[in-house]
């Protein structure tokens, strides 16, 4: 962590919003969101202030695999950007997540998006998250969360709409759903 700049390491004084996305495509994945949801409710630095409705994506990429579920979950926390990191880390470990082929199938993915107005480059938190802005599978659920949601200054459902891969993106209905 020596490295790293300090607007990466230092801890706000005050609770800071940051949008997280989350995707699984392996294993059972509405519970595996389900339970990195609870994790994130249940941590001390972190109020989930939005959850969005699930989206059902084809992949982007690598070998062929199962389409995913994806989740955008935007909270307020006094975490230091690389301790969201860690904590993003750690879900996607509880969820046995193994990194064996890049853009493989996954159980977890749980990448930061955006973190307060921190603008970083480096490799290991890149801030707002680089490829977030043409990703429809971030974008669309985002949108569902917060509508009035900007990235880099451009609404995120204009965002949304121009993404390549726009028209995969499905919102699908949870199992909860209509239960009392
Ligand atoms: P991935 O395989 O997409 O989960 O990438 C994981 C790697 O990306 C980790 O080594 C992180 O340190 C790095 N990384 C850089 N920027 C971010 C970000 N904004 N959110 C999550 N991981 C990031």
């Amino acid at each position: 962590m020596d490295q790293l700049p300090e607007d990466l390491t230092t801890a706000p004084a005050h609770p800071v919003s940051a949008v997280l996305a989350l995707g699984s495509n392996l294993g059972d994945s509405q519970q595996i969101l389900h339970d990195a949801v609870e994790a994130l409710r249940a941590h001390a630095q972190v109020h989930v202030t939005a959850v969005s409705p699930l989206a059902k994506t084809a992949p982007v990429g690598g070998p062929a695999q199962p389409d995913f579920l994806n989740q955008v979950v935007l909270i307020d926390t006094t975490l230091a950007p690389y301790e969201l990191l860690e904590l993003a880390q750690k879900l996607e470990q509880a969820a046995a997540r193994v990194r064996d082929i890049r853009w493989g199938p996954r159980t977890l993915d749980v990448d930061i998006i955006t973190y307060d107005e921190v603008v970083s480059d480096h490799p290991v938190l890149t801030l707002p998250h680089p490829r977030a802005q043409q990703r429809a599978f971030v974008l669309t659920p985002w949108a569902w969360a917060d509508s009035e949601a900007t990235l880099n200054g451009v609404p995120v459902t204009q965002l949304a709409a121009q993404a390549d891969d726009a028209a995969t993106v499905q919102q699908v209905s949870t199992r909860q759903e209509g239960t009392p």
